[in-house]
């Protein structure tokens, strides 16, 4: 079962399409499509590598306005964008500073901040990450207690942010900050834009079960920042941080990316089944592959309509949290059932921490492992499964 986009008599963005498909096959390096294709994790020079490909077509921001430097394309043409080079496997794009603070600062920053932060966004040449989530601040991310007080020109920030994706090789990072303990949780919060180089930054990884070093606790000691990386107004932060998240919920690039996944692992399967014969087990896997695989198309239905309806400006905040749980549950139930294919010696093998080598045949498949594990994280980042449904709860029921 393969999934394609639905072709219409008459199709408006069939040349566009088209457009997509010749850069996405002939642009991307296959070095660094088979990287994606095999599950490896991307680095760095991976995701800049087609950053410069994209910004040299004009491609760099498909979510940005041209007054930017973006494309200015409408939803459905991002949610092509993102079909065609998930089918082609092309890398997905770094999202903290162009799906995240780059929107933030384009709405609420100062015009020396857009010339100043913007274009290296653009070109990839500056990396972000985010420092919301503390300790005592995850899914209630208003109790953040990580303060900051006005000395002469600058703000000395002091506290710990924790679970910061990324910090370990980004430049920036934007980050909420207590500027006022007055009034309501929500007031007395700032956004801050802090270089990671400045004295009193200290970086510590945190280990995983994946092996991956994605996560790491940020300790901030006498920090000094310059007033001028406040974005927007002291205290209003609050609005800065909602505009952000809202934006995070929806987006174009997961339901592709999941529809490649489902069409890798039946290819697997199917792979195993002509290698070793039908068995039983392998009928009930196949079973599980085609319930998952109805689910991406639902998936790919609902975000269809979500787009629409963003596009009327009528979108429901329970439609975009639906959409992130039912996405974080199927690429759990997906991976799970990759695992179930190739069997459980590939598991051991990472347990041993073997070295990966290209020639390993196996080595591919020991991939699926490490993104198993870290696919457990998809209920948890980005706002919990439990959170996403009181959401859905609260729109449809009032509760
Ligand atoms: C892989 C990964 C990457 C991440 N990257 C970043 C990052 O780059 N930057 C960043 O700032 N943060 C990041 N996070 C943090 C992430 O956003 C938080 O972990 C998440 O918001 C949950 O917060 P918490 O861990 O404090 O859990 P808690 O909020 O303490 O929740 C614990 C449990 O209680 C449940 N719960 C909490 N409140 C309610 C409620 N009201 N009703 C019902 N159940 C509730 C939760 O669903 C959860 O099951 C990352 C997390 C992970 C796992």
């Amino acid at each position: 079962m393969t999934s394609t986009t639905p072709t219409l008599s008459f199709d408006p963005y069939a040349a566009f399409r088209e457009e997509l498909r010749q850069f996405a096959e002939q642009e991307c390096p296959p070095a660094l499509r088979a990287i994606v294709r095999d599950q490896y994790k991307l680095t760095r020079p991976d995701y800049r590598a087609w950053q410069e490909k994209l910004h040299a077509r004009g491609w760099g921001a498909p979510n940005w306005p041209v007054q930017y430097g973006g494309t200015g394309w409408d939803l459905q043409q991002r949610y092509l964008f993102e079909e065609i080079t998930a089918q082609a496997d092309c890398p997905p794009q770094y999202h903290h500073g162009l799906g995240h603070i780059g929107p933030v600062i384009m709405h609420f920053g100062t015009e020396a901040q857009k010339a100043r932060f913007l274009p290296r966004i653009l070109d990839g040449s500056e990396w972000w990450c985010q420092g919301y989530s503390e300790p005592g601040a995850g899914s209630d991310l208003a109790s953040l207690k990580t303060s900051a007080v006005r000395d002469g020109d600058d703000y000395v920030v002091n506290g710990q942010k924790v679970w910061t994706s990324h910090a370990q090789e980004a430049d920036m990072m934007y980050t909420l900050v207590r500027t006022s303990t007055e009034g309501r949780k929500q007031a007395g919060i700032s956004l801050l834009l802090i270089p990671m180089n400045t004295p009193g930054i200290a970086v510590r990884p945190i280990p995983t079960i994946d092996h991956w070093h994605h996560v790491n606790e940020v300790f901030l000691n006498d920090v000094r920042v310059p007033c001028a990386n406040l974005v927007g107004t002291e205290g209003e932060g609050w609005k800065c941080a909602k505009f952000l998240l809202d934006r995070e919920r929806l987006s174009p690039a997961t339901v592709p990316r999941l529809a490649r996944l489902a069409e890798q692992m039946e290819a697997l399967l199917q792979q195993r089944r002509s290698h070793s014969g039908a068995s039983p087990s392998q009928h009930v896997l196949l079973e599980r592959l085609y319930l998952a695989q109805a689910g991406v198309m639902g998936a790919r239905e609902m975000l269809l309509s979500a787009i629409q309806e963003e596009m009327q400006g009528t979108l429901a905040a329970s439609k975009s949290s639906a959409l992130k749980l039912h996405c974080s549950e199927l690429s759990q139930q997906l991976i799970g059932i990759a695992l179930d294919i190739v069997g459980p010696e590939h598991a051991a093998r990472l347990v041993e921490g073997v070295a990966a080598t290209a020639d390993d045949p196996a080595d591919v498949q020991r991939q699926l492992v490490h993104t198993y594990l870290f696919y457990r994280s998809r209920s948890i980042a980005g706002g919990t499964s439990e959170v996403q449904k009181n959401v859905i709860a609260r729109d449809l029921f009032g509760a």
